[in-house]
């Protein structure tokens, strides 16, 4: 891809216009910004237009639709299923179900919204089960829920599967996708406003500085907002959690467990990760306690520690599957946790 540019480009081996002055640096130095003040701008505006209230009072820049958004969960969904073993019937099923269910009935309750501060969405829930070792488990925009049967041992109860489930769901409450392709967007805008400043620069040094750029805007901008939506995940799933009946004094144990089931695959620091820490992580949840015990009391509460169908192992017999695996499982969910 080639980028214009509306200003005349100098020859360094003609010299420079004679202008009587000699070479104006600072003139060349100040066109040069142009593009990427334009860029600038117009990423400004977007960002104007597109801003929202979004969880917790906070702003939030979202560039498509909610039925957009939905289209696309629904695609990936099906992506998903179509590469996967899922498992149809059974005590797994069955638990992991009526997990998601309360979620799903708890995430449109009256003390759960306000307590987000968030209006009531329209999702078309459906929870999927996939026989898989991978520890995982997503939820997509529009409400389509997968729990990969690698994660039971670690949530071990269905407060832990909660857990979990409710970060997810959290994840998709909050638009966190939406959001992500929004925030990309704002900084594709800048970098390729920078990239038409440098059209007369030599390619080797353009792809260079723009190496430089991705890294920086990944590590300066991308991440700490993926580490923000993580954060703010928690702060939702804690809350639903809770709204749902289950005990949020359960979450920090899972996510202790969480960490120690993922321990010996290699983590990067927090500040390239895009999870916090774990000792911020149970500060956190423990900090957020107050706004969920509440919750929890006004619920239906249920009992506590009930243990999932194949906590502890999973060398049983396997559940009858749905479909039939077509090609290799890629292993990978399309949402980062
Ligand atoms: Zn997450």
């Amino acid at each position: 891809m080639s980028y214009g540019s509306d200003y005349p480009r100098e020859d360094p081996r003609q010299g420079y216009p004679s202008s009587g002055q000699g070479p104006s640096i600072g003139r060349a130095i100040g066109m040069r910004f142009i593009p990427v003040l334009v860029m600038a701008a117009m990423a400004g505006l977007f960002l104007l237009q597109s801003c929202q209230r979004g969880p917790f009072g906070r702003n939030q820049v979202i560039a498509i639709g909610p039925e957009e958004e939905k289209a696309l969960g629904l695609q990936a969904f099906q992506q998903v299923l179509s590469e996967s073993n899922v498992i149809s019937r059974g005590p797994t099923v069955e638990a992991v179900t009526r997990v998601a269910r309360r979620l799903a009935e708890a995430s449109n309750s009256e003390p759960f919204r306000q307590a987000i501060g968030l209006p009531p969405q329209q999702f078309e829930w459906d929870f999927r089960v996939v026989d898989s070792d991978q520890i995982n488990a997503f939820c997509l925009p529009g409400g389509k829920v997968v729990v990969f049967t690698g994660i039971l041992p670690v949530a071990q109860t269905e407060e832990g599967l909660a857990t979990v489930v409710g970060h997810e769901i959290g994840h998709a409450i909050a638009r966190h996708s939406a959001e992500r392709m929004a925030q990309t967007k704002v900084v594709q805008m800048v970098q390729q406003g920078v990239a038409v400043s440098m059209s007369d620069m030599a390619p080797q040094q353009v792809q260079q500085v723009m190496g430089m750029l991705g890294v920086g805007s990944q590590v300066g901008i991308l991440l700490p907002f993926s580490r923000n939506h993580e954060s703010e995940a928690d702060h939702i799933g804690i809350l639903l959690m809770s709204a749902a009946g289950y005990d949020p004094h359960e979450a920090s144990r899972f996510w202790i467990r969480m960490q120690e089931a993922t321990s010996d695959q290699k983590r990067p620091p927090e500040f390239l990760s895009t999870h916090p820490n774990s000792e911020r992580r149970a500060e956190d949840l423990e900090a957020w306690l107050p706004e969920a015990i509440p919750l929890y009391q006004a619920s239906q509460k249920q009992p506590t520690g009930k243990p999932l169908p194949m906590a502890g192992g999973l060398g049983g017999a396997r559940e009858e599957p749905l479909f039939p695996i077509r090609r290799p499982s890629r292993e990978r969910s399309p949402f980062p946790k």
